[in-house]
């Protein structure tokens, strides 16, 4: 391990602290030296929050991204906002899943020691104990992650490097956004700073989710060219991949449509069985277990190859960052 993997990997406390002693120096310290990473940390949480790209490219030294990733953590935990905290997780999750391609054993064990996961070599395979594969294998519809697709031997589930980078990306984003959402008291001085930086980033949080929540009455004439083209394939019975269900689900759902209704909808699927798509929905729309998922950005759609703007007027105006975006100007008849 050295120095290099603190920039994919910045919350690889005892090798960060090694590399940067300020690191050892109390919470007033630190800010007092390392402002200028607060507002620019300030900065990126707002670019995520608005969809916009963060090139980590555009960050140039481990040091610079470990004291970014610090000072961010730090406002997170002063605001103590949900909403902006998943989604600066969410980019800082997809950045460690994309790290960890080609990365080494070694580095593999160090990221998984951090946290808190006991990571083997056994048979050319990973071997992960089975409480931290159950902990951490609850993404969505992933059949990646089902303990019935893996390989069990003596007490280990024993995994590829595929399936060990997504339940290091699980574990890695369920345990930054406990760390984050646990209430600290900064003192007076601390919390004056962390305000001054955390100002801007409330007022967009307000503003975006203001104009998320504001959708107005349900209708179907106001759906973007994406959620249609979905729709038009269930109603053709034709099969919808996991991407596109759960797209379709988290649309349905903010838009005002309720769980039952939006499990009739797929009753046209091909593959339809309805008390799994019970427990999906309800899983997605956060009634099963607490955590209701976001509809995807159109950036995200678009990745998926679930994007249809070039049939859009509206889309193709570049103004569309998210689908219920499109959906509230198109309701608002502007
Ligand atoms: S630009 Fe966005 S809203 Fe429009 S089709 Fe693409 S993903 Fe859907």
């Amino acid at each position: 391990m050295n120095e290099d993997n603190l920039f994919n990997y910045p919350f690889l406390r005892s090798l960060a602290r090694d590399y940067y002693p300020e690191l050892k120096s109390s919470l007033e310290e630190f800010l007092e030296n390392n402002q200028e990473f607060l507002e620019k940390a300030a900065h990126i949480i707002n670019r995520i929050l608005e969809n916009r790209n963060v090139d980590l490219v555009e960050i140039g030294s481990p040091r610079e991204r470990v004291l970014l990733y610090i000072s961010a953590k730090m406002l997170l935990t002063y605001m103590g906002d949900y909403f902006v905290s998943a989604r600066y997780a969410l980019w800082e999750r997809r950045n460690l899943y994309e790290a960890m391609k080609n990365e080494e054993f070694e580095v593999l064990t160090e990221i998984s020691k951090e946290l808190g996961i006991e990571l083997q070599l056994q048979d050319d395979n990973y071997a992960l104990p089975i409480s931290s594969f159950l902990k951490y294998s609850t993404v969505f519809n992933d059949k990646d992650l089902n303990l019935c697709n893996q390989l069990i031997k003596n007490g280990a589930v024993l995994v590829n490097l595929d399936v060990l980078r997504k339940i290091i990306r699980e574990a890695f984003y369920s345990q930054f956004l406990d760390d984050v959402s646990k209430p600290v008291e900064f003192p007076d001085e601390i919390a004056e700073i962390l305000e001054k930086y955390s100002k801007p980033i409330i007022a967009s949080s307000i503003e975006i989710r203001k104009e998320l929540s504001d959708l107005g009455p349900r209708n179907v004439k106001a759906f973007p060219p994406c959620m249609v083209k979905i729709l038009d394939d269930v109603s053709k019975n034709a099969n919808l991949s996991h991407a596109a269900r759960f797209y379709m689900v988290t649309f349905l759902h903010k838009v005002g449509y309720e769980n039952d209704e939006i499990i009739k909808m797929f009753g046209k699927v091909p593959d339809f069985a309805e008390k799994i798509t019970k427990y999906q929905v309800e899983h997605i729309t956060g009634k099963g277990r607490g955590r209701e998922y976001q509809v995807p950005s159109c950036q995200t759609l678009g990745s998926l190859g679930l994007c249809y703007k070039e049939s859009d007027e509206l889309c193709m105006s570049g103004k569309i960052k998210h689908p219920l975006q499109y959906y509230r100007i198109k309701n608002s008849g502007k």
